[in-house]
């Protein structure tokens, strides 16, 4: 698992802060709460690569953690909380959207939806722009554990036929932290769009 050497490098707070627009990224992203740091840790297998249950409101940075000189694994602020102002939510859309459409090194995009509440407006504003930049993107249902398997396969299944109208190259999958259900999958997309 190439993942394991993730090392954090840098908090960015703007665009202008990132490192240069060269080599490899994959960037995660999803409504606070969804999972995310939960799954970075579980795929990097370390413990708090990516810090859980974070404080809403506070500044919120696009986290970058190098798997080599080459290859860098991107965790973007999570988007949708509710006790932000529309001003800070505004500025974090815009350097959202500007990051997924501007950055050339980008080469896929996670998006985290926790299985019981998918495809929220702002998930699909996410997609949308994801869909405008043209960039691979794969969805992961997370908490798959919180559902039983036959409802978790027709929530999958909605969800495929709903991504299907905003890019038909779309993927998506059930995942889950807590029991690694999805790991292989996840990793099967991560080390093509990486090029291992
Ligand atoms: P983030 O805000 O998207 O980074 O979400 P976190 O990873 O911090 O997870 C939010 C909450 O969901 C925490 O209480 C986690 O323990 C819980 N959680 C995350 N992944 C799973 C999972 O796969 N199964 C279950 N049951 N709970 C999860």
């Amino acid at each position: 698992n190439p993942f394991r050497q993730a090392q954090y490098i840098m908090g960015a707070a703007e665009l202008v802060q990132l490192p240069a627009d060269a080599g490899i990224e994959v960037a995660f992203a999803g409504r606070s709460n969804a999972g995310k740091s939960s799954a970075l840790n579980v795929l990097c297998e370390q413990k708090s690569l990516a810090r859980t249950s974070k404080t809403p409101g506070r500044t919120q940075l696009i986290n970058l953690f190098k798997l080599d000189e080459q290859r860098r694994l991107v965790d973007l602020p999570g988007y949708g909380f509710a006790k932000v102002s529309i001003d800070i939510k505004e500025r974090w859309q815009a350097t959202l959207s500007q990051y997924l459409q501007q950055r050339n090194c980008l080469q896929g995009l996670v998006v985290l939806m926790d299985i019981r509440h998918p495809l929220k407006d702002v998930d699909c504003q996410m997609l949308e722009w994801a869909a405008v930049a043209k960039l691979p993107t794969h969805v992961l249902l997370s908490k798959a554990d919180k559902l039983k398997q036959g409802a978790a396969k027709s929530t999958l299944l909605k969800v495929k036929q709903q991504l299907k109208t905003i890019d038909p190259a779309f993927s998506a999958q059930t995942f889950s932290s807590l029991k690694r259900t999805g790991f292989d999958q996840l990793m099967n997309h991560l080390l093509q769009w990486f090029e291992y």
